[in-house]
């Protein structure tokens, strides 16, 4: 039976939901928020709710590295109030586009503060310089994770100033995109390896960039925003932890993991795989032949069992070099995008689980 003091609580609390409606007006009316592409989308959804709209640029299994902007694409960044890009010159295509939508929301680049992995040539990387090049980053970003998510973490009650400074270093960040691009640098890679999501410990840094912006943009629901962010956190270090263990079961010998298009080193560097691919850091490349013979060279020599065809790669190479060498198809790869809502990698924490399982089971005993 409720005692009285339970019902008045409950009248109480009643009176205040109905009372409460500007909230719901508010709900109703989602700040526009433009992501470009499936990872960043789910996690804007993840920590806005309810109290965001966001449009996907580049959509699951989309390849964000040859994407050619729609005009529905300009629409969209013309009414949005925020701007979440992967920025490490990931999206060549995006600048253009901003320019041309008359954007002028917050422009937001959710790599903004993590230790990015330079960009090596990858002639010859194959062999065992790249694993000491591996061990080396793998301090260097745990120190700065911790130190990343410190600063982000005391952000939370005095938001003005430090937002403003985020938007300049995005701003800079721009700057020196642009200049590459007329050099006439190309597309082919940027001075550092953008696929920084395939790190859970990078992954905090993009949630604590995405939570600022979408609390300055929208400070009456600062706290929600905030409060999803922690959840969401929580989620992502657990998994982080469950990922580790997974890994950690493999012997020392099993750890080296093939895939079309060099996706995965933030992946590797955080759990103690090597990845090599007979593709560079963007799909655009072409795979030489003398990297798809050392590849092969390389698996009949190192026993490799298994190799992985991608989401959003051509998977013709891959299955050749399996043909070739004997090793199996181990499944696919969610590297740039996820999965439709019925596949298997619908969320950004539902991807990296099943890349994980994925490799072990291939790779393991
Ligand atoms: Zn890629």
């Amino acid at each position: 039976m409720p005692s009285r003091r339970v019902l008045i609580k409950s009248a109480i609390a009643l009176l205040t939901l109905l009372t409460a409606s500007p909230i719901a007006v508010q709900a109703a009316n989602p700040a526009p928020v433009v992501a470009t592409f499936s990872i960043l989308g789910d996690m804007v959804e993840r920590i806005g709710g309810e109290h965001v709209a966001v449009t996907t640029l580049v959509g699951p299994d989309g390849d964000a590295h040859v994407y050619q902007p729609t005009t529905a694409d300009a629409r969209a960044m013309a009414e949005a109030q925020v701007l979440i890009e992967n920025g490490l010159e990931f999206e060549g295509w995006l600048d253009r586009l901003v320019n041309a939508s008359n954007f002028d929301g917050i422009r937001v680049v959710a790599t903004n503060g993590i230790k990015p992995i330079p960009f090596e040539e990858r002639e010859g990387h194959h062999d065992d310089e790249g694993h000491h090049d591996d061990e080396g980053h793998h301090d260097d970003e745990g120190h700065h994770d911790d130190e990343g998510h410190h600063d982000d973490e005391g952000h939370h009650d005095d938001e003005g100033p430090h937002d403003d400074e985020g938007q300049h270093d995005d701003e800079g960040h721009h700057d020196d995109e642009g200049h590459h691009d007329d050099e006439g640098h190309g597309h082919n890679h940027g001075t550092f390896d953008p696929h920084a999501w395939h790190s859970l410990r990078a992954a905090v840094t993009y949630v604590n960039n995405i939570t600022t912006s979408l609390a300055q943009n929208d400070p009456s629901n600062a706290s929600v925003f905030y409060l999803n962010r922690e959840a969401y956190v929580a989620e992502i270090e657990a998994l982080d932890e469950e990922i580790q263990r997974m890994v950690d079961t493999l012997p020392s010998d099993h750890r080296i993991v093939i895939t079309s298009h060099d996706a995965l080193q933030y992946f590797g560097q955080a759990y103690g795989l090597k990845f090599l691919a007979p593709q560079g850091l963007s799909t655009e490349s072409e795979a030489s032949a003398k990297q798809v013979a050392g590849l092969i060279k390389q698996i009949r020599k190192g026993g490799i069992k298994a190799v992985f065809v991608e989401n959003i790669a051509d998977s013709r190479l891959i299955e050749q070099i399996a043909n070739e060498t004997g090793a199996n198809i181990g499944g696919k790869l969610y590297s740039d995008a996820l999965s439709g809502t019925d596949g298997p990698a619908s969320t950004y924490l539902k991807m990296l689980r099943h890349n994980s399982t994925t490799i072990v089971s291939a790779l393991g005993d």
